[in-house]
């Protein structure tokens, strides 16, 4: 607890609230099971009497230094600018959101039906006997211990899809900014992808070295230039749910691209009507990973597929257009609009039902143009190295992030009450992180936590980030997370000596909420007292000064708790327990 710099007494103040606070969010943790926690956590605070009456965590001011996408436009930012707390903040909203998805996924029967996962209702005959009528046999229901297991498979089919999904909108996203770019500033996408996609380039962005070949290779000069959309994204995104909506034009711009809006609903309903899709997804569970990759790497199209495609009788028309490596977003993909113009008399549920099927057929040929291709003559070489970077690395970068959201999730600094002072903190943590780069040429250096953050919010603007560590660090630096966990414990070592002998602090401090509390209060009273109290009254400032951070803890975890229960959120009101 050295870190925290003031006073003497705070030491073991803090101490104390770190061990207080790891109780209380076991309490939070186990509240839904076991509900007596929450409740007796609600009798502290009075709930709101409605929505307006709510608390907002995280606070909007969080977000005040987010940019608009019309500010961005055209503005050479500075070389070495860095990421902003509103930048971190909207990134960790969007963590929140990716880990609320894979929960969603994994948990989901929808998807269990679609992509053919079923619990193994195995049975063993059983001998009974009984004294007076002898022996008798019947059938014994047998647990399947892999279905767990196997429900969580569901997320990897899931990035499949997306990583094939991916593939065509980079083409089509990075053709749509053509005309957009004014000198060398950084580029605005007009509309957010869909969250699969997102997820999916987030991930590869956060491979700066891998990205700059991918879009060297393939000609993608634009998207490299793209501002990450953060103002869009804090939008989209409602932190009481962890949910992400695309805005209706951002999902009729994917829509006219041949891309399901939201691929979570698409493959919910797949297993609720007949579909053209559902005989190729449905073999995802069956399979092992390399009968998958065979199916859509080998670019051997499953019978079944083939013959969906066939079935619908567009293929040799639509074809050649979707497949195209450069069409334009905001055009109506071929498939819709043949589909619409055959069904022009018909009545408005054939139309809807056609709607549907074109949307699958879009559906099946974005999995095969970018997963594998159908073996049609429409095959080209330019969809032949379109997997060069394969979708196989594109699901391993989303399944590494994963684990760095899983962190968050659980660090929950979003939610927390030093929330500013933490991110504040992490970027100028950071900056301090890149001038060690500069210091040490030539060394691996390892981030903290917080740095990290802050460090990945920076990588998701791909040629604003390769500029601003140049700048910065004197060099360009790729971020490889693939580094085993004994070269990171050595280099994270000695990165915290080098931190400890440039800077004088201690370079990966408890970040808890605990800890985060007590060192924001201690910095606003540093900052706001002056010396000249006696040792009584400075003890006296501590002990209130520590039971005022205390209460704040204990009703920002209220809250959480509420939120996670689905209840009324409470307000800073207290109420006799
Ligand atoms: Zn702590």
């Amino acid at each position: 607890m050295s870190h925290l710099a003031g006073s003497h007494l705070i030491g073991a103040h803090t101490k104390a609230l770190h061990e207080t606070g790891k109780q209380e969010v076991v309490s939070i943790q186990s509240h839904a099971k076991h509900p007596i926690y929450y409740q007796q956590q609600e009798t502290v605070w009075r709930p709101a009497r409605d929505s307006l009456e709510e608390p907002v965590i995280p606070a909007p001011s969080l977000f005040a230094t987010l940019v608009s996408p019309a500010d961005h436009a055209g503005g050479d930012a500075e070389a070495d600018a860095l990421p902003t707390v509103g930048e971190c903040a909207t990134h960790l909203q969007l963590l929140h959101v990716f880990y609320a998805l894979r929960v969603r996924i994994v948990e989901s029967a929808e998807l269990d039906k679609t992509f053919g996962v079923e619990q193994n209702r195995t049975t063993v005959w059983r001998t009974r006997y009984r004294s007076r009528y002898g022996s008798s046999k019947y059938q014994h229901p047998l647990g399947d211990a892999t279905w767990k297991a196997r429900r969580k498979e569901k997320f990897k089919y899931y990035l499949v899809v997306a990583a094939a999904r991916f593939q065509e909108w980079v083409r089509k996203a990075d053709a749509a900014l053509a005309g957009t770019e004014q000198g060398t500033g950084s580029l605005c996408l007009a509309f957010l992808p869909p969250l699969d996609v997102l997820m999916v380039w987030h991930a590869f962005l956060l491979n700066p070295r891998d990205f700059e070949d991918y879009c060297r290779k393939h000609r993608l000069g634009r998207i490299r230039k793209v501002a990450f959309p953060w103002a869009q994204i804090h939008s989209a995104i409602d932190s009481r749910t962890d949910t992400f909506t695309l805005p209706k034009d951002a999902a009729a711009s994917a829509d006219s691209a041949g891309l399901a809006p939201d691929l979570f609903a698409f493959l919910a309903d797949v297993s609720k009507a007949p579909s053209l899709v559902a005989p190729t997804l449905v073999r995802f569970g069956g399979s092992t990973d390399e009968s998958i990759q065979r199916q859509l790497d080998n670019r051997v199209a499953p019978a079944a597929a083939a013959t969906a495609i066939l079935c619908t009788g567009r293929s040799t028309s639509t074809s050649p257009k979707n497949t195209d490596p450069s069409p334009s977003l905001g055009v109506p993909a071929s498939a819709s609009a043949s589909a619409s113009a055959s069904a022009s008399s018909s009545t408005a549920t054939r139309q809807s039902k056609t709607t549907t099927i074109s949307a699958e057929f879009n559906f099946l040929l974005v999995l095969f143009t970018h997963g594998g291709t159908p073996t049609t003559p429409n095959t080209t070489t330019a969809t032949a190295t379109a997997t060069a970077y394969s979708n196989t690395a594109l699901i391993a970068n989303v399944q590494r992030q994963a684990v760095f959201a899983d962190k968050m999730h659980a660090q929950l600094w979003l939610r927390s009450p030093a929330a500013a002072h933490t991110l504040s903190r992490a970027v100028s943590r950071y900056a301090q992180f890149l001038s060690l780069f500069r210091a040490h040429p030539g060394q691996t250096l390892v981030p903290a936590l917080d740095v990290d953050l802050a460090w990945h919010t920076h990588q998701l603007s791909a040629s604003a980030y390769c500029a601003g560590v140049r700048a910065r660090a004197g060099r360009f630096i790729d971020h490889d997370d693939k580094l085993g966990a004994g070269v990171l414990k050595g280099a994270l070592e000695r990165t915290a000596e080098w931190y400890f002998v440039a800077f004088g602090g201690l370079y990966a401090p408890c970040l808890c909420w605990d800890c985060e509390a007590a060192a924001e209060a201690m910095e606003r009273e540093v900052n706001g007292n002056g010396d000249g109290d006696g040792e009584e009254e400075e003890e006296d400032r501590m002990g209130k000064l520590v039971d005022a951070v205390q209460d704040e803890l204990h009703y920002y975890r209220s809250v959480e708790a509420a939120r996670r229960a689905g209840k009324r959120l409470p307000v800073r009101e207290k109420v006799a327990a």
